[in-house]
């Protein structure tokens, strides 16, 4: 009789396992669902749209002026369309293809001038302060990949702020690079913190839409910074502001600390 006691002991140990892994499977199958219905829903609306302008524009006489802004409006969805698609694309290579990410030693202050190149005028005429302030860092990282990390970022900070400044900031920490990027603008209600890295989650997608977001931002810049062995932080206090932060590994310099004077011998 202990015998069987055993073996049904182990047998329902098996199904409870069987059940959750079950379980696991459906919920990835929901997340996957989830996900092409939200592709799908995201897709149609700039398409129907563009459809909608190019066939005002082809059938009716319209005035110049008129005939102009239906153009505009067309480019600005396929504007839309196309930001979407490179970053399904984004995440659909950072998720299957493990060869993605290829570190190289690189100075921080560097990528940041370029990014700062792209963004400052963005900043500017949201009328933002935009600033940096860092130690001149060299990290072992996929260059191009922080990059897309930092613009998503500030790019946010911009986005989500009507007034104040954006600060990107970049220490030594301990072995590591610290790297943050702090805004002063509408923050992030607390319940919804732990939801905006998933995949078209926003907090005000009408705002995001508006501001050219597609809800994918956040998860490319998780996806990145996991495949780096790093993870993403936040803060966030809703109306005065939200603090975004990661850390790099220093490149290996003649002086192992990344500083930029060790870096060049
Ligand atoms: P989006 O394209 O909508 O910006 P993201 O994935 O980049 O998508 O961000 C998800 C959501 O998180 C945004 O829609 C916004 O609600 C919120 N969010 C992101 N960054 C900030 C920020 N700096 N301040 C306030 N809210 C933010």
């Amino acid at each position: 009789a202990a015998e069987f006691q055993d073996l049904a002991r182990s047998l329902n140990h098996m199904a409870g396992r069987f059940r959750a892994d079950i379980h696991e499977l459906q919920r990835m199958q929901r997340v996957q669902n989830e996900f092409i219905g939200n592709v799908s829903h995201e897709v149609k609306n700039p398409i129907f749209a563009v459809f909608g302008y190019l066939e005002a524009l082809a059938s009716e006489s319209l005035p110049a002026e008129q005939r102009k802004r239906y153009a505009q409006k067309g480019l600005a969805n396929l504007q839309r369309l196309n930001t979407l698609f490179s970053d399904l694309i984004e995440i659909a290579k950072l998720e299957y293809r493990e060869d993605q990410i290829r570190p190289t030693a690189f100075d921080l202050q560097d990528l940041i001038g370029e990014i700062g190149e792209m963004l400052d005028p963005k900043a500017e005429a949201k009328g933002l302060e935009l600033t940096y302030d860092n130690d001149a860092l060299w990290v072992e990282a996929d260059r191009n990949r922080i990059r897309q990390v930092l613009t998503n970022l500030i790019d946010n900070a911009i986005a989500y702020s009507d007034e104040g400044t954006v600060k990107c900031r970049m220490r030594r920490h301990l072995d590591k690079a610290r790297v943050e990027v702090v805004d002063t603008g509408r923050g992030i209600p607390e319940d919804h913190l732990d939801r905006i890295f998933e995949r078209f989650y926003r907090v005000d997608a009408a705002r995001s839409r508006k501001e050219g977001g597609t809800g994918l931002g956040l998860a490319i810049v998780k996806q990145i910074l996991e495949a780096h062995g790093s993870t993403i932080h936040v803060e966030s206090t809703k109306g005065r502001g939200t603090r975004f932060w990661f850390e790099l590994p220093l490149a290996e310099t003649a002086g192992g600390d990344g500083a930029v004077t060790q870096a060049k011998t």
